[in-house]
């Protein structure tokens, strides 16, 4: 029981005013001060969840499925003591720790045949990459996503979730996005708009987090809620898909925003009703046809989700193409690109997917649809940083090693669990159990990867990036 958390009366009496009927203000109160399950998803572009489930049972892993998110599970360990972001399989990338409500924004967008896997898509609001991972994992890395964050400090924490999950199909923005409906005018084939909220589903995560809760916070975000759905509309293709989502639970924010758009654009949308979205989604749906999750419904966090459909172009008074600066890239000529791929194949047995694209001495592997973008919109990094040139040669990264490596088929070293630890700890490591090769060298442990190396002599050297080294309580 959480009986620190801040529930001040006047956001309750708030509540009260807009709880629907069959549902009582008592076990809303009794929900917000009980703790959350925890929650994960499988990241399916490294491991399915059949391997998952085996993997983790026997380490005493309770893994309950979340019944909106084939890939989702609530857990409960036995062993504890270790945090689950320090386990070998966070570290490498098997699993996101999501709140099992968040996952239903994602499943919302495709569940419907227009949202396709080789699309262009959106996440207008993607830091710290929840839902980022979770549609490139569904994606299968194909397409392209952009994924923007407008906050500089969040933006770095989600290069580093998409870098651990190997994803590369991504290409991420800085940008407040309301830019989208200015300068991408109808480019998307699917938008999620998760977008900034006052958070009132979240108490159960963190019991202060409506210590500045007021009704005057609420109208303020909500009016920034509509101008970023309006231009999310805008850069939106007719015959697109769109989901606004919020973890909060004020009607303002989320019925409220649908409204504004209806009101203004009501002839080139509809909202689809998500009542079969799963077996027990009608018991959070609206009479709109929106999922208004309450965290008593679930025993979840609470959220809100509605997805519409755009059936025609609007007029758009908002266009103005964005200023750019000059694109420091330029494509790989062949007679690089192709002698270089032919090394990596030879050395790790797999092909990297994409076109190279290099600039000063780096180079990178874009997404395949890039070019629908390119000249439209200034990135901060695309796709993967496959490699760092030298006079002499190039050091394969850590992040082509995350995205590539549990797929070689030589040019690898196992670790036992002793030296996986070693390793993480930015150490250099001695396996006994194989016999020493020469040059760069994929570290990983049961079959999945924690970095590169460099064998020199019988030792690995320890090419981890520094940021990555954790110092104790690692997987034991
Ligand atoms: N989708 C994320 C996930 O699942 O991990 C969570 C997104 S969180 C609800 C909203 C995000 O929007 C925050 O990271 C916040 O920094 C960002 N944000 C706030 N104002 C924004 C704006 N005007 N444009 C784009 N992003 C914004």
């Amino acid at each position: 029981m959480h009986d620190n958390t801040y529930l001040p009366d006047h956001f309750l009496r708030h509540i009260a005013a807009i709880m629907p009927a069959h549902l009582s203000m008592d076990e809303f109160v009794a929900s917000c001060r009980r703790p959350l399950r925890r929650s994960i998803r499988v990241n399916t572009l490294k491991i399915s969840v059949a391997a998952f489930v085996a993997r983790m049972q026997p380490l005493g892993w309770q893994l309950d499925p979340v019944p909106w998110c084939d890939t989702g599970f609530w857990l409960s360990r036995e062993d504890e003591s270790v945090p689950l972001g320090n386990t070998a399989e966070h570290l490498s990338g098997l699993f996101y720790i999501q709140e099992a409500s968040s996952m239903l924004p994602v499943t919302a967008l495709f569940a419907c045949e227009q949202t396709r896997r080789d699309g262009m898509l959106l996440d207008a609001a993607a830091a710290p990459g929840s839902k980022t991972t979770q549609i490139a994992a569904l994606m299968d890395n194909q397409g392209m996503l952009v994924a923007n964050e407008y906050s500089s400090s969040r933006l770095k924490v989600l290069s580093a979730n998409l870098q651990r999950c190997g994803v590369t199909n991504v290409g991420m923005t800085h940008f407040d996005a309301k830019v989208f409906g200015q300068w991408l005018p109808e480019t998307f084939d699917a938008i999620l708009l998760d977008a900034p909220c006052s958070g009132e589903g979240t108490v159960r995560k963190d019991e202060d987090a409506l210590r500045n809760w007021s009704i005057e916070s609420i109208d303020e975000i909500a009016a920034v809620q509509q101008g970023l759905l309006e231009s999310a509309f805008h850069a939106l293709k007719p015959g697109g898909v769109l989901v606004y989502s919020t973890c909060t639970l004020s009607l303002q924010e989320n019925q409220a925003v649908c409204q504004s758009l209806q009101d203004k654009f009501g002839d080139a949308f509809s909202f689809d009703s998500l009542a079969d979205l799963f077996p027990a989604a009608e018991k959070a749906c609206t009479p709109e046809g929106y999922l208004h999750v309450w965290p008593q419904i679930f025993d979840s966090e609470g959220f809100f989700v509605a997805r519409l459909r755009k059936q025609h172009s609007v007029p758009n008074t908002m266009f103005k193409p964005g200023k750019l600066g000059k694109f420091p890239f330029l494509p790989l000529p062949a007679k690089e690109s192709e002698p270089m791929l032919r090394e990596i194949e030879a050395a790790f047995g797999v092909v990297p997917q994409g076109n190279l694209f290099g600039r000063s001495e780096e180079i990178w592997l874009f997404p395949q649809l890039f070019e629908q973008v390119q000249g439209k919109l200034r990135f901060d990094r695309i796709g993967l940083k496959l490699a760092e040139t030298f006079k002499k040669g190039y050091r394969l990264t850590h992040e082509w090693a995350l995205a590539y490596g549990d797929g070689a088929s030589k040019g690898f070293v196992e670790l036992d669990i002793a030296d996986a630890r070693e390793f993480m700890m930015g150490r250099d490591v001695w396996p006994e159990q194989e016999a020493a090769g020469t040059g760069e060298v994929i570290v990983r442990y049961q079959g999945h990867t924690l970095g590169m190396g460099k064998w020199v002599g019988s030792r690995v050297k320890n090419a981890l990036p520094r940021e990555l080294v954790r110092d104790n309580n690692l997987f034991v």
